[in-house]
């Protein structure tokens, strides 16, 4: 199904155009207009799924399977030296298009426009880890 209001179904359905990297029945791949690092890539289903979670597994695997293919395809030609693999789940975690993507964003020598920073928390000392663990795992 695709959704009315939403750009990435547009660009499935070509009625918005974009550098196309790959295409097949179920998933489409195309050139982030941002270009955060050159060769910025996003990976779509074809059907409509609001994000990550919420996605089926076989279309997730489809997915994957062709975020990889084009991470190794642009440290062959493009002469990346690493990819950050991205995908955001909800306006709280930076998701501003609302059909599932997974970003494959290549990473040079020299610095791009793209930061991810893991910052320690303070409070890490003060946490219990098994319990924590416990309580993820029990939603399982
Ligand atoms: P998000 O913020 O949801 O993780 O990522 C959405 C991405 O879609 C952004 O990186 C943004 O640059 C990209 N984007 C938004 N509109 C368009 C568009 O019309 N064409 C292309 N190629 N990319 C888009
Ligand atoms: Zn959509």
């Amino acid at each position: 199904m695709r959704k009315d209001d939403c750009i990435f179904c547009k660009i499935v359905e070509r009625k918005i155009p974009s550098a196309k990297v790959y295409e097949d029945d179920d998933v489409l791949a195309f050139l982030d207009i941002s270009q955060t690092t050159e060769g910025h890539t996003l990976v779509v289903p074809k059907e409509h799924y609001d994000n990550f979670l919420s996605t089926p597994k076989e279309v997730m695997h489809k997915v994957m399977d062709v975020a990889q293919r084009i991470g190794q395809a642009e440290i062959m030609v493009l002469g990346a030296k690493g990819i950050n693999i991205l995908s955001n789940v909800n306006k709280e975690a930076g998701q501003s298009v609302f059909h599932f993507h997974v970003h494959v964003i290549p990473r040079y020598d020299r610095k791009g426009g793209f930061t991810l920073e893991m910052k320690e928390n303070p409070k890490a000392k003060d946490l219990s880890l098994p319990a924590l663990a416990d309580e993820i795992k029990k939603a399982l």
